[in-house]
């Protein structure tokens, strides 16, 4: 079997890719409970990837129900060292029109009640988080991005891709009030979506590199002359944004399989993070977490 270092978090339609050739349907069980669903190993340029369908094959689980813990570890135990992520955001800003593409390099949280760390229970650890993305992924998707066009030549036009900007990631399910559309405006954020933010911070704490391709879909409430939107041209959109995304992701893919050096900081990101001396931490939450942690601390002698 070949190593997984690839995930990827998205709908189920991503894999539905001419090149991809579908190897196996997995169960992973985690410490944390299910994940949203079996995870499809695929075959793509020489190289195994992971698809973990965020929602559930038939899209069954909400933004807040989901298990962001069960995700991430699942991913990790199959080996990932690097995710991409895919999701329908709202935008924030005239100029991100829907149908456009975007690569968030920051999160405001606007979320309660989820879970979302692997630590505690005696164990207490802080990852950096100033930067919630990785770098050097980000680019590499903004690069696939670049070369991708709406439909294939020469119908298509090339993909409008937005490099940078501040996801805010909301609790929902309900989308957002108005007034809250507008603050979040005032404080500079570009799109607005439910799921990214705790998978980043999951990632960041299971040091796998994470980025993000945020597909348009809309613009949120905040924006007026949109009232003719209809049914269809919505549908339109979304089909759209759907080939885009797996023409994104097969470039991306074929980038990581020509070789993708880790030269960020997310492998190492527990190095300085780990509070708790050795033997403080109780053994049940060791092992637990022993996949993560286990290479910080001597083994027994
Ligand atoms: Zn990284």
């Amino acid at each position: 079997m070949n190593e997984i270092k690839l995930g990827v978090i998205g709908g189920t339609g991503l894999y539905e890719m001419p090149a991809l050739e579908i190897v196996e349907d997995r169960e992973v069980q985690t410490p944390f409970g299910q994940p949203s669903d079996s995870i499809t190993i695929g075959r793509m340029h020489g190289i195994d990837v992971a698809f973990l369908p965020r929602h559930g094959r038939g899209h069954r689980i909400l933004p807040n129900e989901l298990n962001f813990r069960a995700n991430i570890w699942s991913l990790k135990s199959l080996g990932v060292d690097t995710i991409v992520s895919v999701s329908a955001v709202g935008s924030l800003k005239e100029e991100y029109v829907p149908t456009h593409l975007l690569v968030p390099d920051q999160f405001i949280d606007r979320t309660r009640h989820r879970a979302d760390t692997f630590f505690g229970d005696g164990l207490a650890a802080h990852v950096a988080f100033a930067d919630p993305i990785c770098g050097s992924l980000a680019k590499l998707v903004g690069d696939a991005a670049e070369m991708v066009h709406t439909e294939p030549s020469p119908g298509g036009v090339a993909a409008q891709v937005h490099r940078g900007g501040t996801y805010v990631c909301m609790e929902g399910p309900q989308f957002s009030t108005r007034a809250e559309s507008l603050l979040y405006r005032s404080w500079g954020a570009d799109v607005i979506g439910m799921t990214n933010l705790q998978e980043a911070k999951l990632a960041r704490e299971a040091e796998i590199c994470y980025a993000t391709l945020a597909l348009i879909t809309d613009y949120d409430c905040w924006h007026e002359g949109e009232e003719d939107v209809d049914g269809a041209a919505v549908l339109e959109v979304l089909r759209q944004n759907s080939k885009v995304a797996q023409g994104v992701l097969a470039e991306a893919i074929c980038r990581v399989a020509q070789g993708r050096q880790r030269e960020c900081g997310c492998a190492d990101a527990l190095a300085l993070a780990l509070v708790t001396p050795r033997d403080l931490i109780p053994e049940e939450t060791f092992e637990r977490l022993e996949p993560l942690i286990g290479k910080y601390f001597d083994s027994p002698t």
